[in-house]
């Protein structure tokens, strides 16, 4: 323990005071940064910036070339103290072209996206009798002689909820749909769009991709589009579907993590993380996804570097690379550090869009959460509620380093109309309001800073996991 909270609970003891952790300078400086912050438009500036110049950006493209060098330049020009890149290796996937289309018993033209990792329908497409399930469990439980040769649809709709929560249920057709109506000999699949959105786009993402399993080409439509659909299955006539798509699986590419750091006065090798991830969907600008956590993390960062004096630990900024095709930069990432995890003391993720954040939660050691609830005492007055000592992965680019105890904190965003956007063509930067994105840049300011000032560890390593 560190001279620092055993005097504060000297003090505690004494008087019956609730434990202060933190030392007044430190504290004063985390509310100047939350000030700074919430008048700061910087995070909304690399955002617009990186969804201009740069647009979308899957991952394994030129775009995505062209935005690990624009990080780069960026971060540097920034002015922190380190800058550089680690490799991250995946097969990539192109999208060609997707038509989907019902042709019996009437013609009509439907809003489509093919799907992450969908490979391509023959020349000219498939088309054939339709058959409707509920969702994938359903799909799973029907009989061969039901699927076979036809175009599976899913019509299962995605929840909206402020946390949500609504996806993971439905986004279970998306990634194991296509691999379960192959098995039964399906010729297509067809899902509503996993999105809560009730204007005509849809909404792409990856499908689960084992090399070698045998996967048939598969298209989310619209979710007014899957509406019309279940109409007229709902008529009675048999109705038909064409699905043509053109897409490729590409030979392995390599990309890149962009790291910046402040470096540490005190325990340089000591290491608060912020991530976000740099590459997009092929669709709209990634706007939300993840332009806006690129711009909350990269300007907490920089608020501190201009700011404040030397934290005493390093505090790195992490733009994760193909995170939308398999967490493939976090899996790099993880795979490269985690002989290092006990140096890693804390790390965030924003990836959940720029709505408000209302919850702050954490997975830390016993020691630490009197921390923890000293920096929710400083994000209180952002409407930041706590939320307890939860099962935090610190978003998904942390998720691979999770397993191994990596100690986390999440900032809950408020995404409630988050997947009216998320992976369609409308996920672009007006979607973004820049006084929440500030409040945003507020919360994780004043965490990282904070986390860097802590005199106690928070516990990553391998007893963190066995702690739950
Ligand atoms: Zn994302």
């Amino acid at each position: 323990m560190n001279r620092f909270l055993a005097a504060a609970c000297a003090v505690c003891l004494a008087g019956g005071l609730h434990a202060q952790p933190f030392q007044p300078a430190d504290l004063e400086t985390a509310r100047e940064l939350r000030a700074l912050a919430l008048e700061s438009g910087l995070a909304y500036e690399i955002t617009s910036e990186l969804t201009t110049r740069i647009g979308n950006r899957l991952a394994g493209t030129e775009d995505d070339a062209r935005a690990v060098e624009w990080a780069v330049d960026k971060l540097e020009s920034l002015g922190f103290d380190r800058v550089w890149t680690e490799p991250a290796t995946f097969p990539s996937w192109t999208r060609e072209h997707e038509r989907v289309a019902i042709t019996a018993p009437v013609e009509q033209e439907l809003v489509a996206l093919a799907i992450g990792f969908s490979p391509g329908t023959r020349e000219g497409g498939v088309e054939a009798e339709i058959v409707m399930f509920d969702d994938l469990a359903a799909l799973e439980a029907a009989p061969g002689e039901a699927v076979a040769d036809r175009i599976v649809f899913i019509k299962k709709r995605m929840e909206r909820a402020r946390d949500g929560s609504g996806y993971g249920p439905a986004v279970a057709a998306r990634g194991q749909g296509s691999m379960v109506a192959a098995e039964k000999g399906a010729l297509a699949l067809v899902i509503r769009s996993v999105g809560t959105s009730t204007n005509r786009f849809a909404h792409t993402g990856a499908m689960r991709f084992d090399a070698g399993s045998r996967r048939i080409p598969a298209a989310a439509i619209s979710n007014p589009d899957a509406d019309q659909l279940e109409r007229l299955i709902a008529s009675g006539d048999p109705v038909r579907l064409k699905v043509d798509i053109g897409a490729q699986v590409n030979e392995p590419y390599t990309s890149q993590n962009v790291i910046a750091e402040i470096t540490g006065s005190e325990h340089p090798e000591e290491v608060v993380a912020l991530g976000a991830h740099l590459d997009s969907w092929d669709v709209g600008t990634g706007a939300l996804d993840d332009g806006a956590g690129v711009g909350i993390v990269t300007a907490a960062a920089k608020l501190i570097d201009d700011h404040a004096e030397r934290p005493r630990r390093s505090i790195r900024v992490i733009l994760f690379a193909a995170e939308e095709i398999g967490l493939w930069g976090g899996r790099a990432w993880a795979e490269a550090h985690k002989d290092e995890i006990e140096n890693y003391q804390l790390a965030a993720e924003s990836d959940f869009g720029a709505g408000p954040v209302y919850e702050i939660s954490a997975r830390v050691s016993d020691e630490a959460w009197p921390v923890i609830e000293a920096i929710h005492a400083e994000l209180e007055m952002l409407g930041i509620a706590m939320g307890g000592r939860s099962q935090a992965r610190g978003g998904p680019d942390f998720m691979p380093m999770s397993i191994h105890g990596l100690a986390a904190a999440d900032l809950s965003q408020d995404g409630t109309r988050y997947f009216d956007y998320h992976h369609t063509e409308n996920d672009t930067l007006d979607k973004i309001d820049p006084a929440e994105m500030a409040q945003n840049v507020a919360a994780y300011v004043v965490l990282a800073w904070l986390a860097a000032q802590s005199p106690v560890d928070f516990g990553s390593g391998p007893g963190l996991i066995e702690a739950d």
